[in-house]
């Protein structure tokens, strides 16, 4: 007989979701041409998908900080250490083998030879922010001054030119009035004056979460019989959390249907597309070659099983990441596909994903170096060796600093075109299709952080299986 009952009971969600993209688009298409929508009508529009977001991002923060302690809790630091090392390991070899694949086609295609720099529109603006003052935000925000708002700030730095004709000029009520100043300090440069402004912007400060909850899990796991009440706590935190994801699910077809019908009616320049086409290819095809060659090359070189069974378990939370280009927004879809569909240890996953997330980004690693040597060819710029090494090291880093939310690899960028003296203003050559490739890197980041739990787990087999028979000793020993 014909089994598709059953594949339709196992995958319908997944297939729920699939049909949405299809009519999202075919609705997109349909309003685009008839509807005549002011731009209000475009934001009540997507408001189902509006909500979907909102229940993502709601959802992140009680996950991050359950899964995290909880993650760390249930292994003793020996052997936290051990899988947190391999975890490292894994994140920190990919991300480089990502990067290599990006500089080898850039530099083999040359997307920007036969261009100048000058033909394509600069659209958007330009992030102030130097090489240093990323770095610092990032060590910033790993310590966050205050545990309460770091749930929903992060912190950013702002360079502001000094005008010193005009000694009225008040910072704190410039045009980013939803900024709060923290912090002043001058710097003389030669030719302008800036000042360095400290800035909370919105969004969850998740690394800083993931540095406290590390810490946190590990000295309530070691505290003992009196720590069990917050283990316990953080316990049910997590499973309620999970159950709450489950209910999010329900809804994702449709926030998805007007998601990305709502983006389709809002474009308006498809005729940079073809301007930036060949760039794009470049970047597709190496995102491509990663997700299909390389890493299931590595797991299946590690885990011996098939590794796209592996990626189809993943599929929902692909799917979720192409939507909505952000890895942490997608974080409570990825441990649902991890867990209940490729069975991963809850052990592994818990401490993986959430750090996984934020800091292993394969797709905007390749990104980056690739956007980068586009640049300089467009500036008619050769690169030499040094700076190309310049280039992969700093991408490796712009790749960890970006927090995992829409378009932050672009923000980052600044950090590697500065690195090799290209104008920080050319990521706005880059702008206009960047909504686009951030959609498919980020798919790639969550891929990667997927394959890492499948990848740690196995290298961890003998420590968790030891972890299992002394805590059956403990529930069989009264003692
Ligand atoms: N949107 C990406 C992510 O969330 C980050 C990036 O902009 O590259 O993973």
């Amino acid at each position: 007989g014909c089994d598709c009952k059953r594949v339709f009971k196992d995958n319908w969600l997944l297939i729920a979701t699939v049909v949405s993209v299809v009519l999202g688009i075919g609705l997109g298409l349909l309003v685009r041409e008839y509807g005549k929508l002011s731009n209000l009508d475009k934001t009540y529009f997507a408001f189902p998908g509006e909500i979907l977001m909102r229940m993502l991002k709601l959802i992140i923060l009680p996950l991050i900080v359950s899964s995290m302690i909880t993650g760390v809790a249930a292994l003793d630091s020996s052997v936290s250490g051990k899988i947190g090392l391999r975890a490292v390991v894994y994140y920190f070899c990919t991300t480089v083998i990502a990067v290599i694949l990006g500089i080898v086609l850039v530099v083999s295609i040359r997307p920007g030879v036969s261009q100048n720099a000058d033909d394509i529109d600069r659209t958007g603006s330009t992030p102030e922010v130097t090489t240093v003052d990323a770095m610092l935000d990032l060590l910033r925000n790993m310590f966050p001054e205050n545990i309460v708002q770091a749930c929903f700030q992060q912190y950013k730095t702002k360079r502001e030119e000094l005008k010193p004709t005009d000694p009225n000029k008040n910072s704190t009520t410039d045009k980013n009035s939803t900024f709060d100043l923290i912090l002043t300090a001058e710097e003389t440069n030669q030719t302008k004056e800036y000042k360095i402004v400290g800035l909370y912007s919105d969004g969850v400060n998740v690394l800083g979460l993931i540095v406290f909850c590390l810490v946190f899990g590990i000295v309530i796991g070691k505290l003992g019989e009196r720590g069990k009440v917050l283990v316990d706590f953080f316990n049910a935190l997590n499973d309620a959390t999970m159950h709450m994801v489950q209910i999010i699910m329900w809804y994702m077809p449709l926030g998805i249907l007007f998601l990305i019908a709502g983006k389709i009616i809002e474009v308006n320049d498809w005729e940079i597309f073809r301007k930036l086409g060949l760039y794009m290819a470049t970047v597709l095809s190496g995102l491509a070659i990663h997700s299909i060659l390389i890493l299931p090359l590595i797991y299946f070189i590690i885990v011996r099983k098939n590794p796209f069974r592996f990626a189809m378990g993943m599929a929902q939370a692909l799917l979720t990441a192409l939507m909505i280009s952000s890895s942490s927004a997608t974080l409570p879809v990825t441990f649902r596909c991890a867990e209940e569909i490729n069975h991963v240890d809850k052990r592994i996953t818990r401490f993986v994903l959430p750090v996984g997330a934020t800091i292993n980004m394969d797709g905007t690693a390749l990104y980056e170096a690739v956007a980068a040597v586009f640049i300089a060819q467009l500036n008619n710029m050769n690169l030499d060796v040094g700076q190309i090494v310049t280039i992969s090291v700093t991408a490796t880093a712009a790749s960890i600093g970006a927090a995992g939310v829409p378009q932050a690899g672009l923000v980052t960028m600044v950090i590697v075109l500065s690195a090799v003296g290209l104008p920080a203003d050319d990521v706005t050559l880059i702008i206009a299709v960047d909504w686009l490739l951030d959609r498919f890197r980020t798919m790639v980041n969550v891929l990667g952080d997927a394959f890492g739990t499948g990848i740690v787990e196995k290298l961890s087999k003998k420590e968790l299986e030891q972890m299992d028979m002394s805590s059956d000793v403990n529930i069989a020993n009264p003692f």
